[in-house]
């Protein structure tokens, strides 16, 4: 790539950081070369009931599939991210939670947040609860639910979280799947200064379930609003816990209990009820948090994800609460007010470290200079991405402006599979390539495989697999075992398929290109769609782009673009030219688009990812067969690109 530049290792990071460049390759190595003894000394990072004994028991072998990391071994998640930093940091501040109104924050320390998750704790069991029950949670980004989260892990009881954002029939979805039979909400939620319907959507929910009869409803009051109210069923959290003990035992879990159930966003078909358990995971999410953030205790390190995601599983609450971090927990969204309001929030509370998604990044982008004018940002010291491959103008973009040019970027490529960060740059250690997730993290393995399954050696792009497993690793996809098996371990033998495509260059950096399903073959020529959309964004006049194959007659393949322009941009015959002319020159006259619709919105799920298969669809103008829409941020995006489709013809 002609626009790659190299970001060496900051001199203040190469002699203050946990890591550097050497200490990287010595302990990856190690890491592979003696996979098991690396990985009993990392457990003990955690506090563990009885020591385990054994360390890693795996097969990836399709017919003997086993996943056990620690499996003799007993701990509680819960105790490993409060208890045992009570007696040196209990005053020390566990959750800065900003709400979504300016000026609106607190502060909880571990000692408090350790009272209340025991209160709810205690609560739970006395609605009967017990080790092992689903407890869905579908709460907005206040402190209530990350106590509700870890007061499941303190009794045993399994979470599933729901984003709040989703409709009561997503939510039921769930809660069927997971034979849930309580859920766990607030009257309603503060976004974007709106109000959030919650408590009523649970309702409906409940009223559609078929495989589960809910009968427990807990309820923060958490806003003015009034709900209707079953007092059967429906619990209120306030007088629930004002009448509990602030001391609850520790439920004593195996390594291998599970600790929550979490589907994924949906990107590529129906969301995956992907299951994570105690041990493993833990001492994944703890290890990575460390690492990749060089995490330094006292530090306010804010990931700006929702809970209802595993980022904000493993790195708002798991990884940061193991660590005794200071985790920042936001309310709101990155635009509310306005614009500035991230750059606000980091200069009011000195936050040291920045977590986001790309989808922000561009969203903020396409308002120049704005979001960051004014601000300070002094305290930053790393920023960090992660959700979609980042390109590398957006890369820039957030170097320049939120990082004034000197803060590294760990752009972290991981899933709801992984636990944690899999490829990822460390801060000390790894000199950055803008678009790049560099390499990988301790333990992980990762291969390119051709579509025979032969590993490619060197500088290649192929198949992203993972030859061995690692703790934080998903165990099975909750009630369809079978599903797991077929997805991850049938593609490639003896290999996690990841279901994302490539590139490692010479330097042996890893380079997403897409998913596998999304890759475009024209004229017998692949293309990942990362690449393409990468090249539009760069262009001046875009702020997005989506790029899918569509069937055509001589090519096999043909291309098609999505274009969202800058607000100050029109369509026009001339643009199209433009954005023709600017991808023959960028990437080669095979990357000539055959067709370029302009879209008003592109089609995400409410991660924020572009779901390119409902793109395809459209392309290919089979609009009745879009397939599993319900994870989509804002479906009416699609009826405007079929019409959009329609003009075009
Ligand atoms: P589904 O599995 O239901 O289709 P999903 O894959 O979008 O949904 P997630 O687990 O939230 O669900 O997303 C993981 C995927 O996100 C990865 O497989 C990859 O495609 C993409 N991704 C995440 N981080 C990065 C990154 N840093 N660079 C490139 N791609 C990334
Ligand atoms: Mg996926």
């Amino acid at each position: 790539m002609s626009r790659e530049t190299l970001h060496p290792v900051p001199e203040a990071y190469a002699e203050q950081s946990l890591l550097n460049e050497a200490d990287y390759f010595e302990l990856y190595r190690r890491s592979i070369d003696d996979s098991e003894g690396f990985w009993r000394e990392q457990g003990r990072r955690l506090d563990w009931i009885k020591p385990y004994t054994q360390v890693k028991d795996v097969s990836f072998a399709k017919d003997d599939l086993h996943i056990r990391w620690y499996a003799d071994g007993t701990l509680n998640v819960s105790s490993n991210c409060l208890d045992r930093h009570l007696v040196e940091h209990g005053d020390s501040t566990a959750i800065l939670w900003v709400g979504d109104e300016p000026g609106i924050s607190r502060e909880i320390s571990y000692r408090e947040l350790h009272a209340d998750v025991c209160r709810l704790a205690n609560g739970l069991k006395s609605l009967g609860v017990r080790k092992g029950d689903v407890v869905t949670i579908y709460m907005p980004m206040i402190p209530e639910a990350a106590v509700a989260m870890l007061a499941c892990a303190r009794i045993g009881a399994v979470h599933s979280v729901v984003f709040a954002g989703f409709s009561p029939e997503a939510l039921a979805g769930r809660m069927d799947d997971g034979k849930s039979r309580i859920a766990i909400t607030a009257n309603a939620g503060k976004r974007g200064g709106k109000s959030v319907v919650l408590k009523e959507n649970v309702d409906r929910a409940v009223a559609l379930c078929r495989e589960t009869s809910v009968d427990k409803v807990v309820v923060v009051n958490y806003t003015d609003d009034e709900v209707p109210w079953n007092p059967a069923r429906d619990c209120d959290y306030g007088e629930l816990v004002a009448q509990q003990n602030d001391d609850c035992e520790a439920e004593e879990m195996s390594a291998e209990d599970p600790l929550f159930i979490l589907y994924t966003s949906g990107s590529t078909g129906k969301p995956k009820g992907v299951l994570h358990t105690s041990g493993g995971y833990l001492t994944y999410a703890s290890l990575t948090h460390e690492y990749v953030f060089d995490y330094r205790r006292g530090e306010r390190y804010w990931c700006a994800a929702d809970i209802g995601w595993v980022t904000g599983h493993s790195y708002i609450i798991y990884g940061p609460l193991a660590n005794g971090a200071t985790t920042v927990m936001y309310e709101g969204v990155p635009n509310y007010p306005d614009v500035t309001r991230v750059a606000q929030i980091i200069d009011e509370h000195k936050i040291e470290i920045l977590y986001i998604a790309p989808t922000a990044i561009r969203a903020l982008m396409a308002e120049g200079d704005r979001p960051t004018a004014g601000a300070s940002l002094e305290s930053l010291r790393l920023l960090g991405t992660v959700g979609e491959p980042i390109n590398p103008e957006a890369w820039n973009w957030y170097h320049r402006s939120f990082g004034r040019g000197h803060c590294p970027i760990v752009d972290t490529w991981w899933q709801t599979e992984t636990g944690g960060a899999m490829l990822t740059p460390l801060p000390g250690a790894t000199a950055l390539k803008p678009g790049s997730a560099t390499r990988p993290f301790f333990g992980v393995r990762p291969a390119l495989v051709d579509n025979g399954g032969n590993i490619l050696e060197g500088a290649a792009e192929g198949n992203l697999v993972l030859l061995d497993s690692w703790p934080g690793q998903m165990r099975t996809v909750f009630g369809d075992h079978q599903r797991f098996i077929d997805t991850y371990f049938s593609t490639f033998e003896g290999m996690y398929f990841t279901g994302d495509g490539a590139r490692r260059d010479a330097d042996g950096y890893y380079w997403i290109t897409g998913r596998v399903d999304d890759v475009l073959n024209v004229s017998g020529h692949r293309m990942g769609t990362a690449e393409l959309e990468s090249a539009l964004v760069a262009h001046e006049a875009v702020a997005e782009a989506a790029v899918v194959g569509f069937p055509h007659e001589i090519k096999g393949q043909g291309i098609y673009i999505y274009v969202t322009l800058n607000s100050d941009r029109e369509p026009s015959e001339e643009m199209r030219r433009a954005l023709r002319d600017w991808l023959r020159s960028e990437i080669g006259p095979i990357a000539t688009p055959d067709v370029i619709q302009w879209a008003p919105g592109l089609p995400k799920t409410r991660s924020g990812k572009i779901m390119r298969r409902i793109l395809r669809k459209i392309a290919a103008d089979e609009c009745d067969q879009l397939g599993d829409i319900s994870t989509l941020a804002d479906p009416s995006v699609v009826q405007q690109l079929i019409d959009g489709r329609v003009a075009l013809a």
